[in-house]
């Protein structure tokens, strides 16, 4: 398997089977490694929609034509309206037993597909994890909402120093990471504590580590192809990975899937390989739905701080019956755990230690609800760099349409507005 870091962020595709998204690469080179420089960022990209049945496995939706979706309560019809939910952002945000039903519904034949719970178990006399806000009681022999911890013996384990669904590869610096515009693998930021050079680190490399289950169930979910290996398939120890960390890597990111869920194979690995490499430069930066316990998050934070690297939190959406209906879980923890990270920042402000991202999804995610996530963090500290991201159509949403232009402008300009010094369009190339 092989996967591309510089889009939106990894197709992941078979040796010689099919082109990546952008159709510029194909898996030609053979195992997990690090791409070609010619993998520009200004390439033009293939209309997305010509991929849709192979990215998911399944059709596109059934409203036909140009992806026409209809809500299931107002009937309203929209391109902009995911058949897979068939829910308007309208009828999500009034909240009614029927609007959560049918979301609960479009979960559950995701998940299914998978062999994942269709939500977190509650077993009364189950084995409880309380590693992310799904709280997972888990019957002997199931696994919980994430897939990858389970209970086999009356106590839960999966995603440890010992074995966890991982993998990882090199990605050349500068690369197009989230914080890429603000961290020191791109620029003068944290020199000379944590690079060596006012410039990008050429030469160098990032450590990508991609763990294969995730504490949410995004219908957008622009790296669903984990998913498959979340209950079984190939698993590391965290001395395995350690050991990847090179004397060219000068940072490791952290991200999936979801980190949290494997959180103690990753802090494992991220403080062994800070130990060989004692007195050298080796950022560690985690990519993450901020669903973790808070113990997670201090360790994940010290870390982060004392190495130079940083957390990149994906606020989703603000609403939270919105959140619900598009990411199967409450985004309550997300933004408690925002917001008590964000009183670290002064502990050392040069890299920024955290940084904001949302995805912005046409139909749902929209200048509305940036406009209110920004002004969140504008009341915390201004100056959090946010960067908006474009969307794709994938997994369960290939129906819905690539950002356009004009959604990213107007997020932008809403993010401002709401007072944040440092905002940004990643990925602009693929906007429509
Ligand atoms: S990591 Fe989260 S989703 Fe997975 S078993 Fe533990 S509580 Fe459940
Ligand atoms: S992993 Fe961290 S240090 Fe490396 S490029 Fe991304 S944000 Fe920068
Ligand atoms: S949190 Fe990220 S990795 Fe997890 S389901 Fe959502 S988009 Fe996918
Ligand atoms: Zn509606």
């Amino acid at each position: 398997m092989i996967i591309c870091r510089r889009q939106v962020r990894q197709c992941r595709v078979q040796p010689a089977v099919v082109p990546f998204l952008c159709g510029l690469l194909n898996g030609d080179s053979g195992g997990l490694g690090i791409l070609p420089e010619s993998h520009g960022r200004g390439a033009p990209v293939l209309p997305w929609r010509r991929m849709a049945t192979w990215r998911t496995g399944t059709q596109p939706n059934a409203a036909g034509g140009d992806d026409m979706g209809e809500c299931t309560i107002c009937h309203r019809q929209s391109p902009h309206i995911s058949q897979t939910l068939g829910l308007c952002t309208g009828c999500i945000l009034a909240d009614t037993p029927q609007a959560h039903a049918q979301a609960a519904g479009a979960h559950a034949r995701a998940r299914r597909r998978f062999h994942l719970p269709t939500d977190p178990p509650d077993a009364r006399e189950g084995a409880g994890c309380r590693q992310c806000i799904n709280a997972c009681k888990i019957n002997t022999g199931q696994v919980g909402y994430c897939g990858v911890r389970r209970n086999d013996d009356g106590q839960v384990s999966g995603g440890d120093a010992q074995a966890a669904a991982v993998q990882w590869y090199h990605d050349p610096l500068p690369t197009n990471c989230v914080a890429d515009w603000v961290c020191p693998a791109s620029g003068p930021a944290g020199h000379p504590d944590f690079t060596d050079t006012t410039g990008p680190e050429h030469r160098y490399a990032n450590l990508a580590v991609f763990y294969e289950a995730c504490s949410f169930d995004c219908l957008f979910c622009q790296n669903w192809h984990f998913k498959q290996h979340s209950v079984a398939g190939p698993r590391h120890s965290a001395a395995e990975l350690a050991a990847a960390a090179d004397s060219s890597t000068r940072c490791i990111c952290f991200f999936g899937g979801d980190p949290s869920c494997q959180i103690e194979h990753a802090l494992a690995a991220a403080r062994r390989a800070r130990q060989e490499r004692q007195g050298r430069i080796l950022r560690i930066c985690w990519e993450t739905n901020g669903s973790m316990s808070r113990s997670a998050l201090k360790q994940m934070g010290e870390l982060s701080l004392e190495s130079g690297g940083c957390i990149k939190l994906d606020l989703k959406a603000w609403n939270e019956p919105l959140h619900r209906a598009l990411c199967g879980v409450t985004n309550r923890r997300t933004f408690r755990n925002f917001e008590y990270l964000s009183g670290w920042i002064s502990r050392r402000p040069d890299p920024p230690l955290l940084i904001a991202s949302t995805l912005l999804v046409p139909g749902y995610v929209e200048a509305e609800q940036v406009s209110r996530i920004a002004r969140f963090i504008a009341r915390l500290d201004p100056s959090i760099p946010y960067a908006l991201l474009g969307f794709h159509p994938a997994f369960e949403m290939c129906d819905l349409p690539t950002t356009s232009r004009q959604h990213a402008v107007e997020c932008l300009e809403a993010a401002r507005a709401a007072g944040l010094h440092r905002v940004r369009i990643g990925n602009v190339h693929l906007l429509a």
